[in-house]
């Protein structure tokens, strides 16, 4: 059964979305790892069971319920850890390859995130973030591509982005946010529903401002205070602004009626921002190379690879940068039409950094 750490806190108390996903969406593989040659159960998607909503501006495309693909199709042999895609597992690996990975391998051990067993016995037991930024360090000592590196990297932010800590570890705390959750729901009924056809980010973003105004207005008691600032938080992480959460994490640490837990899961919050920032380093480092390595022949991709140098620029807070790269793509003729409106609207948000 899917467990641990999960997602599901952020669900869209509104819209009963992200949970876990049902059984029938994933199934075991059996699978053998080709550095180490050990056999374990990898996991593969049932693609139908997957609804996609609109994609977020970083091309991440989130379902509309349950868990996104991309916490699926990334193996990690529980032995030695070598992580791949699920599709590169059956390539087999040159001794040279291997002698590549060795040190690699060796220190991802040390890497391992707290509480995930050195032996896991299921692929659900290894947090998504985590497999993917061992299958990037993998691909950068084989020598992968820098597109495929960069392709890497940007699957870690999303997973980083959706993942968190289930807040019902702590019976009091859960009751307390679904109060008030059902509070804020009924108070903002109107609003929430002229959002409906958003696309999930941008509810997630809408949800998390409307909290936070909520907070500065007065809204809450002294005791909801803390976990309001959290769930706000929380929201803009999971929309893709992780930027925008930082301060009100920080004001939960900080805050004198903060329970021990509820400081635990702004800790962790915390903690998955910064892996998301340092996907998206990565992820703009190795695009950026791509480009001008002229690495990619292929004129379309060349053009969204463009568009995402802007669009990691503006996440990680470089505004004229990302106008200039936005710039690019739309001056580039062959950009296709659904870049060049993502690239227009992106370029609107960060118009006052030229
Ligand atoms: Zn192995």
């Amino acid at each position: 059964m899917l467990g641990t750490r999960w997602l599901a806190f952020c669900g869209l108390f509104w819209l009963a979305a992200v949970a876990i996903a049902p059984a029938a969406s994933v199934r075991e593989k059996p699978a053998t790892c080709p550095y180490c040659a050990f056999a374990f159960q990898g996991l593969e998607v049932v693609a139908e069971d997957f609804k996609a909503g609109p994609p977020d501006p970083d091309l991440f495309v989130r379902p509309m319920s349950g868990a996104p693909r991309e916490f699926f199709t990334v193996w990690t042999c529980p032995k030695c850890y070598f992580s791949a895609l699920a599709t590169d597992y059956a390539q087999a690996l040159t001794e040279d390859d291997k002698k590549r990975l060795a040190p690699q391998l060796k220190e991802l051990r040390w890497l391992r995130p707290q509480g995930m067993a050195e032996e896991p016995t299921s692929q659900i037991r290894i947090p998504a973030w985590f497999k993917h930024k061992a299958m990037y360090l993998c691909y950068v000592a084989l020598g992968k591509p820098q597109w495929i590196l960069g392709n890497a990297a940007l699957r870690g932010c999303w997973v980083a982005r959706v993942y968190h800590d289930p807040i019902d570890r702590d019976r009091a705390l859960a009751q307390t946010y679904a109060e008030m959750t059902k509070a804020f729901e009924q108070r903002h009924q109107k609003e929430i529903g002229e959002q409906r056809a958003f696309a999930l980010y941008r509810l997630h973003l809408f949800h998390g401002r409307l909290f936070l105004d909520d907070l500065r207005n007065g809204r809450f008691t002294e005791e909801e205070k803390p976990l309001a600032a959290f769930i706000g938080a929380c929201f803009l992480r999971e929309g893709g602004e992780h930027g925008s959460a930082v301060g009100p994490l920080n004001e939960v640490l900080s805050h004198p009626r903060a329970s021990s837990v509820l400081k635990e899961l702004a800790s962790s919050e915390l903690f998955l921002q910064k892996v998301e920032e340092e996907f998206q380093r990565l992820a703009l480092q190795h695009f950026e190379k791509a480009l001008a390595d002229n690495e990619i022949p292929d004129e379309e991709r060349r053009a969204f690879c463009t568009y995402l140098v802007g669009e990691l620029h503006r996440r990680l807070g470089r505004p004229a940068d990302a106008a200039a790269w936005f710039d690019k793509a739309l001056a580039n003729a062959n950009t296709p039409k659904s870049i060049q409106d993502w690239a227009k609207a992106q370029r609107q948000l960060v118009s006052g950094g030229k």
